[in-house]
């Protein structure tokens, strides 16, 4: 069994443990840094979904890789997110190339993507990121700014949000972590709970490589996993 294989069963199994279905659970394959044959060769084992932290090896790999466009999907294409931070300088370049952006940190920034949105007629579908740890070295909405987030967010052409995605911070306890994922979940179903026009509330991305299990169990509906597929980036 390949480690993609072997990653896609844990997924499945936390999520039967939890007693979720394993279909609920979308698994990412984190491929920054990684060479575009080993990428291949992570499709060829089932990956659907990849996931760049930055806007040109993202162009780059999805050029080398011609994947089908706007995958991610049930028909067996293969999308590519954005999940890293955002510069705007970068904001026309994602617009381009990403099949989603998880990463909108700041109304600032989700001003930029409409307006390239509306600039490249073009639809994206996003997640509001949320610093639910409070963590000074991360990006995201505070999860009491978030629904005034959301609402600003609705009204802006070209955006299409799809639900929220949290790195929480690094802790030493794994209860803590969980802890963070649990507030995340509970946000995300107040959110949800609100109905808001234009916003559809369908995806939690939470948890990596340490600690996708944790999210599955609290509600995770993507898991971004990099270093436990393609080993270790240093
Ligand atoms: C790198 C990265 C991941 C994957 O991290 P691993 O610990 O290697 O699984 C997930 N999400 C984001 C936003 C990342 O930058």
């Amino acid at each position: 069994m390949t480690n993609y294989q072997a990653i896609a069963e844990q997924v499945a199994e936390a999520c039967i443990k939890a007693g979720r279905n394993p279909a609920d659970v979308q698994l990412m394959a984190v491929t920054k840094t990684v060479p575009v044959p080993r990428i291949l060769q992570a499709i060829a084992d089932g990956a659907t979904l990849l996931g760049e932290n930055r806007v040109q090896e993202l162009a780059e790999k999805k050029s080398q890789l011609s994947l089908p466009f706007g995958g991610g999907g049930p028909q067996g294409a293969v999308g590519v997110h954005m999940i890293g931070h955002l510069q705007s300088n970068k904001v026309n370049k994602a617009v381009q190339h990403a099949d989603m952006i998880q990463s909108v940190h700041s109304l600032k920034i989700a001003r930029e993507i409409s307006k390239a949105c509306v600039k490249q007629s073009k639809q994206m579908p996003v997640l509001v990121e949320v610093n639910m740890g409070r963590d000074p070295n991360k990006q995201g909405f505070f999860a009491e700014q978030v629904h005034e987030a959301l609402h600003e967010i609705s009204a802006l052409p070209g955006l299409n949000v799809q639900g929220m995605m949290t790195i929480p911070p690094i802790f030493d306890k794994k209860s803590e972590t969980a802890q963070v994922f649990l507030q995340m979940y509970q946000l995300f179903v107040d959110m949800r709970g609100k109905k808001m026009d234009n916003i559809s509330m369908s995806m939690l991305s939470m948890g990596m490589s340490d600690d996708f299990e944790l999210a599955v169990a609290q509600g995770s509906t993507l898991v971004r996993v990099g270093s436990a597929i393609f080993g270790s980036r240093i």
